[in-house]
């Protein structure tokens, strides 16, 4: 089973002289032993953050990007900008599709754009209050998978899913462990069916939707969940600190 990893998702929050300081706290405390980190700011500041965090330890992602290297696309930032910074790349996060619009198809393209560049990408599938509601939470994500996935030829090593309930995220309703355990195991599961056993078992699987310090532990300690992608409890480096050492232990 892979090393736990514990992402943070900083969204749309930090100036470039708050991301430095919230750098620099993160410094002090991080990596943990036994567990990966991942530090995910604003694109404006990637380029500090890359510099801050040379020889860390710490891994650096971005939030997005277009799958396209370079052109004509005003406002988008390239998988070749990022690749030159990052190692990893959310893809697919929920609010990307919700708020913006982003498609199955485009998570694709940036899936493939991503794994060409050698980046290392987060694929984000979740399920809305509704789809849960009405049973089709497993139809859902089994879509978002295979969507985001097609005419991928292997993900061992080379990609993370994180598993984000839409309706946890940012609301305080984290989903129970058993949940997330449930949905991890549907995705190991897919992802055994797209790519075979060593994938399906060897691709790190985040659970991701309103985790804290307090909370953490519960979703390390179940089979498939070998890490969290955290937001709003990623912005406060002693508190995210305190959540990446929850998650080591034991
Ligand atoms: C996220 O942004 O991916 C997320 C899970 O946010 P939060 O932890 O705030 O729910």
């Amino acid at each position: 089973m892979p090393k736990k990893i514990i992402a943070a998702n900083w969204k749309m929050n930090t100036t470039v002289a708050e991301a430095a300081e919230l750098l620099d706290g993160l410094k002090a405390g991080l990596p943990v032993a036994g567990v990966t980190s991942v530090v995910c700011p604003p694109f404006v500041s990637l380029h500090q953050a890359s510099q801050a965090l040379a020889g860390t330890g710490i891994g650096l992602g971005a939030q997005d990007m277009h799958a396209e290297p370079s052109g004509a696309f005003t406002g988008e930032i390239s998988v070749t900008m990022v690749a030159e910074l990052c190692s990893y790349v959310i893809l697919g996060h929920s609010e990307r599709r919700h708020v913006f619009g982003e498609t199955d198809e485009s998570v694709n393209a940036k899936v493939h754009s991503a794994l060409a560049a050698g980046l290392i990408p987060i694929v984000c599938v979740g399920e809305t209050l509704q789809q849960r509601e009405a049973g089709n939470a497993g139809r859902v994500v089994t879509g978002q998978l295979k969507a985001a996935f097609a005419d991928v030829s292997d993900v061992a090593g080379t990609a993370l899913v994180a598993y984000e309930p839409v309706w946890a995220i940012g609301t305080g309703r984290a989903a129970s462990k058993n949940d997330a355990q449930e949905m991890a195991a549907l995705v190991r599961g897919q992802l055994t069916v797209l790519f075979g056993q060593d994938s399906g078992s060897s691709t790190p699987i985040l659970y991701g939707g309103s985790v804290k310090a307090e909370n953490v532990a519960d979703y390390m300690a179940m089979a498939d969940v070998n890490g969290a992608l955290v937001g709003g409890a990623s912005l406060e480096a002693e508190g995210f600190t305190r959540l990446t050492e929850n998650a080591a232990s034991p």
